[in-house]
């Protein structure tokens, strides 16, 4: 073989016997562009085909698989434009049928005589018919699968064996990638280097990789396949962990210029002027984040705590440590809002200690905007602050070392490097307060330390959250008014689906029109939306954290980081279309303070996902239970996706379902590279190799 060719499991499915150009197309888009790709393609679900039931011993409301003949077929026009496709089938033990909406092709391909297998759910109550081939007779199946036989010897990779059901995209059919991959599984799945080192395979009794590829898409047992699935799933995570234990390993063999002075002048008098004292978990993570600034390789570190716990004065004592040992910090907030705050907490607690912080607002007039980039380049500006604005290009830093990123899923990878791109290795700490379950940080956060701020500051009031109907309307507001009479202030949050839509900001703002007028004229009431100018939200939200304003109605945007203690009610409308950590995160910005709070829903929503949704978010008020939940309901797809972790794609793990063995491979792979940080071993050529190539995968 010439050296310049692809080695064979490399080599592009286009050119495989029987794809050309636009089936490779098509399989593309299905992620698989190699014919190793093909072999790790896995099912998405299995048939049990070695005995198929028959019509008349088919239990009703169960997933059965038949094999039957068509007996006649129609194609009708029902009621709302609609379409309905009946056929009638048959086989040895009785008659049924068929029925499919909406997909007026399928009876151009259902031919009179032919057999074909129809996987799906009886109708309860349909009884087997006579066997005899009266049209409407018998059970029923409502939009099953349908996969046509034709007799020939081919239908054995069909039929007679647990066969498996490939996620399509339209214009795929099933039964033609079954075949192709049946094929390359059988030519080239012995090719397959097997990557996991052979003393862990043998102690996991695993088998060979081949062999488990071929129990994929061929299985000889369910049990054979679950050991294989598992084997699998294992070495595609060992590899992601292997990719983030190395990202990690190399992170800690550079070296930073920058030396802290840790405790200091700064960092003492911030100690005195605190109006409380830190809680047991926030002086630890401090310690932790001390220890790694200390250092000589770059702080890498995830701080992680439920709402309101109390990451600000960390992050506050960090900067104070930067400026009083002559660096510069920069921190990142995802909306102005958050970032002004910020500013103002700065400000308020260094800005007294000489500490010079600057705000990088939009909005600002240009010669003020040069001024301030004048003050950071100079490095006059010891801690500045600002949205991803940080990262343009005209933001030159003299002397930056520190970064800190908030709510930091709320950035993308890239924008999260860049800020750090403007500091010759600098240490970077990101805060999230979207609770995250230890599964799901070991996948994306295995490269980053983490610490979690675990407890609460003492004597914070309780939160209750009721859900309430459209009709109990009179007792919500009675509930919000108890509060305001008390002296607490509240937020009535109103979802735009559309941040741009005026129909929907109209509704809010009558909303706000509503209550000022008709239900709260006593008390002053607001509204502040996300098209407003920067400068006017400021102003809002500054007037309400002084008090002068007692009722903010408001979009989304109060969801992240804001912080105004004396608040303690919060109004949610339309609950049922946010999601459980957007729900979370805004019941955060109430009960922030000793004063027990109160979050109201009102939603008259049946649907049942909604259903299911409120009703956990009103049980508890834990974050990471909650977090538990939306994964259960949603899956990790979602989860990673908005995440913006897309460099991976797992396969054959699934997260959620393969904790256990996602626990032993980030054990393995930490003992690995502690071992052989470049995996220069021969025993481990193999996943050197499949590492590097897992790190191309397209996310
Ligand atoms: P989050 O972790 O959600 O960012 P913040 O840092 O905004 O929370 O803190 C929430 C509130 O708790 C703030 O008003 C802050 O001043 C207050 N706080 C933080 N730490 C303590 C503490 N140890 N004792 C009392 N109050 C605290
Ligand atoms: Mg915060």
């Amino acid at each position: 073989m010439p050296v310049t060719q692809a080695p064979p499991l490399q080599r592009a499915i286009r050119y495989v016997k029987g794809v050309g150009p636009a089936r490779a197309a098509q399989l593309a888009q299905m992620g698989v562009v190699t014919v190793e790709d093909a072999l790790y393609f896995a099912p998405r679900r299995y048939e049990d085909r070695r005995r198929l039931s028959t019509l008349r011993e088919a239990p009703p409301g169960e997933l059965v698989t038949l094999r039957v003949q068509v007996l006649a077929r129609s194609l009708r026009r029902i009621r709302g434009g609609r379409t309905l496709v009946e056929a009638s089938v048959g086989d040895a033990s009785g008659v049924g049928s068929a029925v499919w909406f909406n997909q007026p092709y399928l009876a151009q391909q259902l031919r009179v005589g032919e057999e074909v297998l129809l996987y799906g759910r009886l109708e309860p109550g349909s009884r087997p018919g006579p066997p005899s081939a009266r049209a409407g007779a018998g059970r029923q199946l409502i939009h099953p699968e349908l996969e046509h036989l034709d007799g020939g010897e081919e239908d054995s990779l069909h039929t007679g064996r647990i066969v498996p059901v490939y996620p399509l995209i339209a214009g795929v059919n099933q039964r033609w990638l079954r075949r192709l991959l049946a094929g390359l599984v059988e030519q080239d799945s012995g090719l397959l280097d097997d990557s996991l080192p052979e003393p862990l395979r043998a102690a996991k009794g695993w088998p060979p990789l081949p062999q488990a590829i071929r129990e994929l898409h061929a299985p000889s047992s369910f049990e054979a396949l679950e050991i294989a699935r598992a084997r699998l799933a294992f070495g595609e995570l060992l590899l992601l962990q292997l990719a983030l234990a190395q990202r990690r390993a190399r992170a800690r063999h550079k070296t930073k210029p920058q030396r802290y002075q840790l405790d200091g002048p700064l960092t003492q008098a911030l100690r005195q002027r605190l109006p409380f004292r830190l809680t047991d978990a926030q002086e630890r993570v401090l310690r932790e984040c001390c220890g790694d600034l200390d250092r000589r390789h770059p702080m890498y570190r995830l701080l992680q705590g439920d709402v309101g716990c109390g990451k600000t004065i960390v992050m506050v004592f960090l900067l104070a440590a930067a400026a009083q040992s002559g660096a510069q910090a920069a921190v990142m907030a995802p909306t102005e809002l958050l970032a002004e705050q910020h500013a103002r907490v700065i400000a308020g607690l260094l800005g007294p200690l000489g500490v010079s912080s600057t705000l990088l607002a939009q909005g600002l007039a240009p010669a003020e905007r040069r001024e301030r980039l004048q003050a950071i380049a100079s490095g006059e500006a010891a801690v500045v602050i600002g949205t991803h604005a940080l990262i343009q290009q005209e933001v030159a830093f003299k002397r930056l070392a520190l970064v800190v990123i908030d709510e930091q899923h709320k950035f993308g990878v890239v924008q999260r490097a860049r800020l750090a791109g403007k500091a010759q290795e600098p240490d970077v700490l990101v805060m999230t307060a979207t609770p995250i379950p230890r599964t799901l940080a070991l996948t994306m956060y295995g490269d980053l330390d983490i610490s979690t701020i675990d407890e609460l500051p003492p004597g914070r009031g309780r939160t209750t959250t009721q859900w309430l109907r459209e009709a109990q309307r009179d007792e919500l507001y009675a509930l919000v008014r108890r509060e305001l009479a008390k002296g607490r202030q509240g937020y009535v949050v109103y979802p735009l689906i559309e941040e741009r839509s005026t129909v929907a900001l109209r509704a809010a703002s009558r909303m706000a029109k509503h209550l000022q007028q008709e239900i709260f004229p006593e008390v002053k009431v607001a509204l502040l939306h996300g098209q407003m100018k920067p400068a006017v939200k400021e102003r809002l939200m500054q007037a309400f954290l002084r008090g002068q304003i007692q009722l903010l109605v408001s979009t989304v945007i109060v969801e992240v980081g804001l912080d105004v203690p004396n608040a303690s009610v919060m109004v949610i409308e339309h609950p049922e279309r946010f999601g459980l950590a957007q729900l979370h995160q805004l019941r955060g910005r109430i009960g922030r303070s000793t004063y027990p709070a109160c979050c109201l829903l009102v939603s008259d929503s049946a649907e049942d996902a909604a259903r299911s949704r409120l009703q956990a978010f009103v049980e508890t008020t834990d974050g990471f239970r909650l977090a538990e939940h939306d994964l259960a309901l949603r899956g990790p797809g979602e989860l990673l996706g908005r995440m913006q972790h897309g460099w991976w794609r797992l396969r054959l793990a699934d997260v959620t379902r393969d904790r256990a063995l996602l626990e032993a491979a980030r054990q393995e792979a930490q003992a690995l590279i502690a071992q052989d940080p470049d995996l220069r071993e021969p025993a481990v050529a193999a996943l050197r190799e499949q590492l590097a190539r897992f790190r191309q995968r397209p996310g």
